[in-house]
């Protein structure tokens, strides 16, 4: 067997024992005599794991029973066009952070089908970077707020989550679960599954049960929360290996311990953080206060050297480190399941690069 450190962005790499129970499962899961993938959505078989999935997500987030776990397709691209379905009334304004591209994307979803309060803007800016405390300017009385946690393509994390006056919706597709989160400050918060959570397919979407109840009842019955909410995300049938993969992976989660795991997340960052700073050949993306722990950004004096730091560094089994198309430079997603042991290679390997062409 032969792994990469896979440092993609999403679908990103997944822990190795999750996937080598899986293996392990694939044709005849605990017995059944069938895979997951091919049993009925309605037996009890499915149903265990669908309840264990959502149950352990609830207790790794501290969430109550006025909460709603839902599993909803359309990855987190989807929700963009769902938040204002639901939640944006006619003669209602929403509230929108444009802190990078998706929360960008969001936005303009939003404005698709209402007004948009654009309450910050720093989207454009270089070094990138989250709005600072003050600078949400919030509405009084908007149907609700949205803002992205972590800008995954940017490298630039909201360290502090900020109070907006208004229900709190949050797209944390990149940092869920990664660090220590008082997720009862939301109304609603959500993740397409492919970065931190499992496998691609759907959006995890987690969800008040009041809120879900005040969505619009004049969509489509699959874009209405409450579908999702009253039916328990089996009104059709749902992805169903995505949703084993993802209580697999929260099983995982709660096996190493999640303070162990966010612990080990900030260290993974800090050691690539720490060669860039103490280098004058490696220049961070994103401004020191806002650095993401799962998207690591930086940049080398010329595109010529990225493309070629790229290159050797994928022949050395070290592979996506690309950044994204539209910025450029190197980009290291380190989410959860991605090993220590990569990080060290990774690390190492940048002293070198520096070494040979600085
Ligand atoms: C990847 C990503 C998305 C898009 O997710 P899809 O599941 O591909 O629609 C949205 N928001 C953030 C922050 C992301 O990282």
């Amino acid at each position: 067997m032969s792994r990469v450190y896979n440092f993609s962005a999403g679908p990103a790499v997944l822990p190795l024992e999750v996937l080598q129970n899986a293996q392990k499962e694939l044709v005849d899961y605990k017995g059944c005599g069938m895979s997951v993938m091919e049993m009925s959505h309605r037996g009890k078989d499915y149903d265990a794991i669908h309840q264990e999935a959502i149950a352990t997500f609830k207790e790794l987030c501290g969430l109550n029973d006025d909460w709603s776990v839902c599993f909803i397709q359309g990855g987190a691209s989807m929700q963009f066009a769902m938040i204002p379905m639901n939640f944006l009334g006619a003669g209602q304004s929403a509230d929108y952070a444009n802190q990078g591209t998706w929360s960008n994307k969001a936005l303009k979803q939003a404005q698709m089908i209402g007004t948009v309060n654009v309450v910050a803007n720093c989207q454009k800016d270089i070094p990138t970077r989250m709005p600072a405390d003050g600078e949400f300017k919030w509405t009084a009385g908007a149907a609700y707020s949205h803002i992205c946690t972590n800008e995954t393509i940017s490298g630039a994390e909201l360290k502090k989550i900020p109070e907006s006056g208004s229900p709190l919706i949050a797209d944390m597709s990149s940092d869920i679960l990664s660090c220590e989160r008082d997720y009862s400050k939301f109304a609603m918060f959500y993740a397409g599954a492919q970065k931190n959570l499992g496998p691609s397919g759907m959006a995890v979407v987690a969800i008040r049960k009041e809120l879900a109840e005040k969505g619009s009842t004049a969509i489509p019955t699959m874009l209405q929360y409450r579908t999702y909410v009253d039916e328990n995300s089996l009104y059709n049938t749902p992805p169903t290996w995505g949703i084993y993969i993802f209580g697999e992976v929260m099983k995982w989660v709660k096996k190493m311990g999640k303070e162990n795991l966010f612990k080990l997340n900030a260290e993974k960052a800090k050691k690539i953080y720490d060669v860039i700073d103490g280098s004058g050949f490696y220049r961070g993306t994103a401004l020191k206060e806002y650095r993401s722990n799962m998207n690591v950004t930086w940049r080398l004096p010329t595109e010529e050297l990225e493309a070629q730091f790229i290159k050797e560094a994928t022949a050395a089994g070290m592979k996506s480190l690309k950044g994204h198309r539209s910025v450029g430079g190197i980009r290291a997603s380190i989410y959860n399941a991605f090993p220590m042991e990569g990080v060290d290679c990774l690390v190492d390997f940048m002293k070198e690069f520096e070494k040979k062409n600085g």
